[in-house]
């Protein structure tokens, strides 16, 4: 059987964290008149995920997608191309309107992910960025026209490659998202907050 593919940045081995990366520029796909966006700092939570709402380059069933402070996002240039992919979800996904890069998504509602900002790391100019952890939201690519019998296939090469495969994202995470709901809890429940995690 042949090896899924997953993504580029993961089939052909993934690049290793630089314990001296600082930060970089994450540019979409135009050739005129380029996004940029300069983060600061090492990006956190880096994973592949399979759901259907973050952006993956041409043919890849997953995103590479990790998180910043959104006080670390700035918009250096061609801002104006930038639009908000869907106002009502959770995270403010701004793409580009030319290319449909997903250049970064603050989380601005109460959420125990509010203060951060969803980006992909592969569109950071330079190498370095923290190397992905884990894949989350993996049954998800069935959504997206993925066989669904070739999910074994696809975890044991997610396994494979160093990222265990959940259905959710990692029990670290979920246990976090549970953690801060307990914390805050109101009329929300944490299922409710786990569940808007991936809208
Ligand atoms: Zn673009
Ligand atoms: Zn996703």
């Amino acid at each position: 059987m042949a090896t899924p593919m997953l993504h580029p940045a993961l089939d052909n081995g993934i690049a290793p964290t630089s314990e001296s990366f600082t930060g970089g520029v994450l540019v979409c796909n135009c050739t005129d008149s380029p996004v940029r966006v300069r983060i600061e700092g090492q990006v956190a939570h880096n994973h592949a995920c399979g759901c259907t709402k973050c952006w993956k380059p041409e043919g890849a069933i997953f995103s590479i997608v990790a998180v910043a402070p959104v006080d670390k996002v700035q918009v250096l240039e061609n801002g104006d191309k930038l639009e908000v992919v869907d106002p009502s979800a959770l995270i403010q996904r701004h793409r580009c309107n030319a290319c449909g890069v997903h250049m970064h998504g603050p989380v601005e509602r109460d959420h125990p992910f509010k203060g951060l900002s969803f980006v992909h790391p592969e569109r950071f100019e330079g190498q370095g960025w923290a190397q992905p952890g884990f894949a989350a939201f993996v049954s998800s690519v069935i959504e997206a026209g993925v066989d669904p019998n070739e999910m074994d296939g696809i975890r044991s090469r997610l396994r494979e490659i160093g990222l265990e495969p959940y259905d959710a994202l990692s029990p670290a995470l979920m246990d976090y998202i549970a953690t801060w709901t307990v914390q805050h809890r109101s009329e929300s429940s944490a299922k409710a907050a786990a569940e808007t995690a991936n809208a």
